[in-house]
């Protein structure tokens, strides 16, 4: 067998990742294990089914709110137990410096929220305004680690080295990491969307189900282990394969943002990893854009090979002209992030379709492939943006 060359990520070449198909036999007892994998009896399960009630889609929505309000201290110590500390509402975006400075009369647009409220609004992608004071926030770090963890990237103003670089990442990979699990107790209801449906249909959906399953699964997963690989390192102050790239503005950008996404294209559109295909780990770039002094700053954090797909996508971008970079910084937020802010008086000059060309049904929640015509998309300009960069950095810390 031929291996491939290192730079290739193994997902190009795999067939696509599914969860094993279940199938309902002609004959089934009452007694039997039902057909959809539930390890429940089928007379408990999928019998008479077809004359249930149909599920209501209101359901995922408490559920998901639910889960939203979990409080717990991401910061655990190193042996995993849980920090006993206070919880409270924390920004993982800093609200004295990048929310406060794009917000008007302490309010920012909000282009979504996850996706099930995404689905509340029957479509309706419309951004709405929301409080500083909650925007970014969630109830998953206690006040001392709040407070005490990422103090050296809450001030005045910042210098980004390893350490810094790496606090931004850590604060975004823990807000993934919490949606993640928010998603993941959700994704149980996907396995009743079959109530009061036809017996036609019920095995379309509970394989389905398997596989919404099995990717929030995975997401958690991922982002748990992330979340280690950073936190070690915050701990020990040893960055060894923590690389991160930043870039300042001369000006502010009217957006911020904090979180996560899988690089599946370049910004040249080139492919650098299939999700979900294969059995090997994806790569994830966090991505944050705030101010300091009133001039915005882009930082990408990741964990990755040297020349693996993390990696290869933030070259992309610090290859890019500077001119453009800014345009690249706010369509990346507002594509692959759902943690994005945007600037009241910057939003309400856009025209519509120029709106909707900004705002993505896509924005990170899934484990799907974007088409690679949205990646290219990615850079084009923005007229009524001008922000140049004045100074940039990083550091690729050796391989792992
Ligand atoms: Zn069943
Ligand atoms: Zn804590």
């Amino acid at each position: 067998m031929t291996s491939l060359p290192p730079q290739l990520h193994s997902s190009l070449t795999e067939p696509l990742d599914l969860a094993p198909s279940v199938s309902r036999p002609e004959k089934i007892g009452r007694n039997d294990r039902c057909w959809c994998g539930s390890e429940k009896k089928f007379k408990h399960c999928h019998y008479g089914r077809e004359q249930m009630k149909p599920f209501n889609m209101q359901e995922v929505y408490n559920l998901h709110d639910k889960e939203m309000q979990r409080r717990y201290c991401s910061h655990a110590n190193a042996t995993g137990q849980p920090c006993g500390g206070k919880i409270v509402k924390a920004h993982t975006i800093q609200k004295n410096g990048g929310l406060v400075a794009i917000a008007r009369d302490g309010h920012v647009y909000f282009q979504s929220s996850t996706r099930p409220n995404l689905e509340r609004k029957a479509g309706e992608l419309v951004p709405r305004l929301v409080g500083i004071g909650t925007a970014s926030a969630f109830p998953g770090f206690c006040a001392k680690h709040d407070r005490e963890l990422f103090k050296p990237i809450e001030g005045k103003d910042c210098t980004i080295g390893p350490a810094e670089a790496l606090l931004f990442s850590y604060r975004s990979i823990c807000l993934e990491s919490y949606y993640k699990q928010a998603l993941l107790a959700v994704s149980d209801c996907f396995f009743r969307f079959d109530e009061g449906a036809p017996v036609k249909n019920q095995v379309k959906v509970q394989n389905l189900a398997h596989n919404i399953r099995r990717g929030a699964l995975w997401a958690v997963v991922t982002t748990l282990s992330q979340k280690r690989d950073f936190q070690e390192r915050l701990e020990t102050q040893d960055f060894v394969g923590f690389s991160y790239s930043w870039t300042r503005f001369d000006d502010l950008l009217p957006i911020v943002c904090s979180g996560a996404f899988l690089p599946d294209n370049d910004l040249t559109g080139k492919l650098l990893q299939r999700i979900p295909y294969g059995k090997q780990t994806f790569e994830s770039v966090t991505l944050n854009i705030t101010s300091f002094a009133r001039q915005s700053i882009i930082v990408f954090g990741w964990i990755g090979e040297s020349d693996g797909p993390a990696a290869r996508f933030v070259r992309s971008f610090d290859g890019l002209d500077d001119q453009i970079k800014a345009a690249v910084a706010i369509r990346l937020a507002l594509e692959y992030l759902a943690n994005s802010y945007i600037s009241p008086d910057w939003w309400e000059t856009l025209t519509e379709p120029f709106k909707l060309s900004l705002i993505s049904e896509n924005s990170a929640q899934g484990r799907g492939q974007r088409p690679q015509s949205i990646s290219l998309a990615l850079g084009q300009p923005i007229a009524s943006v001008t922000a140049s960069v004045i100074a940039k950095g990083g550091q690729a810390v050796a391989t792992i």
